[in-house]
């Protein structure tokens, strides 16, 4: 697979922030944030602007400072509605007074303290998966023994993590330090396709006195950085499907969500801002930007010179596992790694007639050596039971079989769809089983009386 890293020697630029921008509640996984703000209030950037009050979730903060001018309703990519702020920039980038850097030393610090600020930072898997990270850690206190920095960036165009590793690898180090300490951990390991060699270097030297890491070069291959193919280039232990890294006593954070635990403890400032790569056919000069949450996608083309011919397919992420978009003004987010602009004849026409030709390529591309052809026709016509006697599950969502379909078979959209429903029929049945379970409970108790 060509990998296309068009801006691997293209420097990281502060791109400046927009006159107004657009701040989702929802950009992680779990309870969306509720509005924290009301129209006319002056925020300062850093400052909380939506929070989480139960469940799994995390706060969203202000990227800018300036007056919110609307809470409006958006609809994200993935079809689903949420709220979201916006706000007039002042251009005055007024650092909210709340925010110091974490004073005590961290071999004096505790798990709890450390989840906490991580937690208030906002921050998330910033790879894409957007989960909530002072939960993950939470989740595997005890479990993990090997934590993993996922630096393989293994999807074509994207190069954000590689341009961090070079121009700010110390910071990717202290954020691992601090997760090492709050999983009580004396090891980490760093995860890096050969194809960033540079980065390799730079880390070696940096850390050749340092006796907590070890640096794995690993082959470059799609989908190398998916965390069931990371734990078992390290380990060889397979995942089993419905199991978690911690299961098998991993636990794997993306460089860049690093810096970004590190910043915060550093600065005191949360997640408002990351690096996105922003490339594609279109784009006139690609760039690695480090963009504030909120800035919608026509700034950021604007800024990298505008469009050399009209957008055919509009991804957000990598053109793998990236999702697209139908609204340029749609803003960047945590989970925004690349943002990337391809022409009609660079994309396949949306008009093609799926037709598969049975050549078997998507069979052979599996990492996870499944029958992608089987799943996409058992799940086109709902037949989802098949779906999962032929391992649905197991899918990692890769897009590699998509990728090289010939016959323009959407394979990954119908293998989530059928992961999808077997997910919903799994939490029916669960729901089912704990009312049966209640109510044969009750029923006892009254026969005792
Ligand atoms: S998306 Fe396709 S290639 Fe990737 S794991 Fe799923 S079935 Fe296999
Ligand atoms: S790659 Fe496409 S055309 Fe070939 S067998 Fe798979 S689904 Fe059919």
């Amino acid at each position: 697979m060509d990998e296309h890293k068009n801006t691997r020697g293209v420097q990281i630029e502060n791109m400046p922030s927009p006159d107004k921008v657009t701040i989702p509640m929802s950009q992680h996984i779990g309870t969306p944030a509720t509005p924290a703000v009301k129209v006319g209030d002056t925020v300062e950037k850093g400052q909380i602007i939506g929070n989480v009050f139960s469940g799994l979730g995390c706060p969203v903060h202000s990227s800018v400072s300036g007056k919110v001018t609307a809470i409006t309703t958006m609809m994200l990519a993935n079809g689903r509605q949420c709220k979201a702020v916006e706000i007039e920039n002042d251009r005055l980038d007024t650092v909210y007074a709340g925010l110091q850097p974490f004073k005590k030393r961290l071999g004096d610090t505790s798990a709890e303290e450390i989840i906490e600020i991580i937690r208030s930072a906002g921050i998330v898997g910033m790879g894409g998966a957007t989960f909530p990270t002072y939960a993950k850690i939470q989740s595997a206190i005890g479990k993990a023994q090997r934590l993993i920095i996922n630096c393989a960036e293994c999807e074509p165009y994207i190069t954000a993590n590689h341009r961090l590793l070079l121009e700010d690898p110390a910071s990717v180090v202290n954020g691992a330090k601090i997760l090492l300490k709050a999983l009580s951990l004396r090891k980490c390991d760093i995860a890096i396709e050969e194809n960033k060699m540079d980065a390799v270097k730079k880390l070696r030297k940096m850390l050749s006195e340092s006796d907590l890491f070890d640096i794995h070069v690993l082959k470059t291959k799609y989908p190398q950085g998916d965390e069931r193919q990371l734990i078992y280039a390290l380990t060889r232990v397979e995942l089993p499907t419905g199991k978690l890294p911690a299961d098998v006593g991993c636990l794997i954070f993306n460089a860049e969500t690093c810096a970004t635990i590190f910043k915060a403890f550093h600065t005191g400032m949360p997640l408002v801002d990351r690096i996105v790569t922003v490339d594609g056919d279109c784009v006139k000069t690609p760039k690695n930007l480090n963009i504030a949450i909120g800035t919608p996608f026509s700034k950021v083309i604007e800024y990298c010179g505008g469009l050399k011919y009209p957008i055919g397919r509009l991804i957000c992420g990598g053109p793998m596992m990236g999702t697209a978009q139908w609204d340029i003004e749609a803003p960047v987010s945590k989970g925004t790694s690349a943002l990337l602009a391809f022409s009609e004849k660079a994309t396949r026409p949306y008009d093609q007639e799926p037709v598969c030709i049975h050549c078997g390529r998507c069979i052979t591309v599996c990492p996870m050596s499944l029958m992608p052809t089987s799943l996409a026709v058992y799940s086109n016509i709902g037949r989802y039971d098949i779906c999962d006697e032929y391992d649905a599950m197991s899918c990692v969502e890769c897009g590699a079989c998509s990728f090289v379909c010939p016959g323009a078979v959407p394979i990954t959209a119908l293998i989530r769809k059928a992961k999808d429903d077997l997910r919903a029929q799994n939490e029916a049945k669960k729901a089912m089983a704990a009312a049966a379970a209640k109510k044969t409970s009750a029923e006892t108790a009254e026969d005792g009386d």
